[in-house]
């Protein structure tokens, strides 16, 4: 079977544009954030248990997840954020696990923002991190979300700090110079796993 590497990084990093890089490098890359958001709206089991959880409005009149109404509802109240991840995870895992059993390469990928803090990393062969400094990874997203300093710097805040996840990661990727630097590094990295 093939060897799963998990490929994580904050706000900003760069893992979306390394995973991109993977691909064309052929390998297999699983986005699981992407994903989740797709699941959302065709697990009809899933649906029903969102629903329990946040109320009918959920879903709006076409079945479709609203996601601006569960950010609402889940924000500032951790108890409730937690319980909906709990009934999410199992299915993304379950469909990541479907995926992987139709992959032919040795090495294949799965990106995930909350590898660490979920503890997905025990569950795969090798974590690969991709980090930049808050300065340029705030200048990025603030480019490609038009959002202020102050609001990317707020996320950051949230996620695990950088340092933690350099403690847990067993490949580092920096991001901090321009894309074709980025590319090579990516290269270098997963050609090295052995
Ligand atoms: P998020 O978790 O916020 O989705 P991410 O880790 O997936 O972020 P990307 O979307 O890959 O990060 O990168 C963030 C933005 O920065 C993108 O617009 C991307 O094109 C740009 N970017 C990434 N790396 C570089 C680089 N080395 N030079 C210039 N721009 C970059």
């Amino acid at each position: 079977s093939p060897k799963i590497i998990g490929l994580t990084g904050g706000i900003g990093s760069g893992k979306t544009t390394v995973a991109k890089f993977i691909e064309e490098f052929g390998f297999p890359v699983y986005y699981s954030d992407e994903r989740a958001k797709d699941i959302v709206n065709e697990n009809e089991a899933l649906k029903s248990k969102i629903k329990e959880l946040l109320g009918e409005e959920a879903y709006d009149e076409n079945s479709f997840y609203n996601r601006k109404f569960v950010a609402d509802k889940v924000f500032n109240n951790t108890d409730l954020l937690e319980q909906l991840n709990q009934i999410i995870h199992p299915v993304v895992r379950l469909d990541f696990q479907d995926w992987v059993k139709k992959q032919t390469k040795y090495l294949i990928f799965k990106e995930t923002a909350l590898l660490f803090e979920l503890k997905l990393n025990r569950e795969c062969y090798r974590s690969v991190l991709v980090t930049a400094e808050d300065n340029i990874r705030i200048k990025r997203v603030m480019d490609r979300d038009s959002k202020t300093y102050r609001e990317v710097q707020s996320i950051m805040e949230k996620q695990m700090p950088e340092k933690d996840k350099i403690k847990l990661a067993d490949c580092i990727i920096y991001n901090n110079t321009n894309l074709e630097d980025l590319k090579e590094h990516t290269e270098k990295v997963i050609f090295d796993i052995e």
